[in-house]
């Protein structure tokens, strides 16, 4: 016997299939968002629509943004030849609000992972060398210290090292397994000025 309408259970189903809520969460959300006032469920809706077709990759780094090249890239101030790789848009945020780093990114939108079949093409590696072409410096790979993050981050340092570009990785100030977004702004600023050359 279905508990719930129909259409109450699809959106429990469609919230539930998002990264970080539970079945539970779910259906609190599904209920509290039908008890919301008509206007604030459109409003919604509408903002989750605008997102998803506005928003773009910048063609430089590869962020989200919604306009072709990120505000980051785009700024002449900013050192190009200084390039922070990082997992996600998230963590290049998280370094942006340290408001110290003055290089620019590259963001992988993952990490290689063999035991989740991510393979080194799955991610966006080939923009990443194709950027090194250009009047690069030095590389700093900042994915987070799991274990699918040091194995993209040696990866990365083997495809680099022999175009005699610097690769740098971040100390490990960064506790093992930590997502880098949730750590406070010293300890990644303390792990960026503590990078060591790999
Ligand atoms: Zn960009």
């Amino acid at each position: 016997m279905e508990l719930y309408s129909t259409d109450i259970n699809n959106l429990i189903d469609e919230l539930a299939a998002l990264p970080g809520i539970g079945a539970r969460s779910a259906q609190r959300m599904a209920f509290h968002i039908i008890n919301l006032p008509h206007d604030r469920v459109k409003r919604l809706s509408t903002a989750i629509i605008n997102a998803k077709e506005h928003v773009c990759y910048c063609k430089e780094c590869l962020t989200m943004t919604d306009s072709e090249i990120c505000p980051v890239c785009s700024n002449e101030k900013r050192d190009h030849s200084v390039i922070m790789v990082v997992e996600n848009p998230r963590d290049m945020i998280a370094y942006e609000k340290t408001g110290k780093y003055q290089g620019v990114y590259h963001v992988l939108h993952g990490v290689i992972s063999p035991i989740n079949g991510v393979t080194p093409s799955d991610i966006r590696l080939k923009e990443l060398i194709e950027r090194l072409k250009g009047d690069v410096e030095e590389l700093i790979i900042a994915t987070n210290s799991t274990l699918e993050g040091e194995t993209t981050a040696m990866y990365i340092s083997k495809l680099v090292k022999p175009s005699g570009i610097k690769v740098t990785r971040i100390a490990s100030g960064v506790p093992v397994g930590g997502d880098l977004e949730y750590i406070d702004e010293v300890t990644l600023l303390r792990a960026l000025d503590g990078r060591v050359e790999i």
